[in-house]
């Protein structure tokens, strides 16, 4: 099996996962003994964070998914925001923040759950007023903890030990960008991801009625 950052990869994650004998957790409470939290701050892209929400419910696997409010690629306030909060819910998936610091923007469209952008080390694992801070005691352990950043492993992937059922327990965090557009190496995959981009914008002003004649 190669470990590949793309869809195909990512089924192979999940089944790994079941066939450790894990559950699926989130961020309620503590994290119990054989739960594996899979974690999604979507950085870029609505369409990549649905795709991957498709493919865990398709598996019988649900998530957290961390949605920006001030992201600079997409706009969750607009239609397509909308439906993407609405789906992933329909899906079974839980919908929680993903802040930029120092502002939380919890409102009624999340679970009182936040992760930082880009956190810096001061703050990181500061608590935060009513809500989870995903990277605070008891949801973050060293130990326990996986993320794909920039596409790549700092621990290797972690496949294998999920097979095997070596975590006592997982936060496995991921960013749909890397999984569901194609590429190498991350400059790669941006590329293919700007490449859907174009494309969606073009859509944006057909729909803005724009002559694109
Ligand atoms: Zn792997
Ligand atoms: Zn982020």
């Amino acid at each position: 099996m190669s470990c590949g950052f793309d869809l195909a990869h990512y089924r192979d994650l999940l089944d790994a996962a079941a066939a450790g004998g894990y559950r699926w957790g989130g961020f309620e409470g503590a994290p119990e003994p054989g739960v594996v939290i899979l974690r999604h701050d979507v950085d870029l892209s609505l369409e990549a964070a649905l795709a991957l929400g498709d493919a865990e419910a398709e598996a019988g696997a649900w998530s957290t998914f961390f949605l920006m409010t001030r992201s600079v690629f997409y706009n969750l306030a607009s239609g397509e925001g909308e439906r993407t909060i609405d789906r992933l819910r329909a899906l079974g998936h839980r919908v929680a923040h993903h802040a930029v610091w120092p502002h939380v923007d919890l409102d009624e469209r999340f679970d009182p759950v936040v992760a930082w952008h880009n956190p810096d080390p001061e703050y990181m694992r500061e608590p935060i007023e009513a809500a989870v801070n995903v990277m605070s005691a008891p949801w973050f352990d060293p130990g326990r903890y996986r993320s794909d950043s920039n596409q790549h492993w700092r621990s290797g992937c972690p496949h294998e030990p999920l097979a095997r059922g070596e975590f006592d327990w997982l936060q496995l965090l991921t960013h749909p960008e890397i999984w569901v557009y194609d590429g190498a190496t991350m400059r790669e995959t941006m590329e293919s991801f700007l490449d859907a981009d174009r494309a969606a914008r073009l859509e944006h002003l057909r729909n803005d009625r724009i002559d694109l004649s």
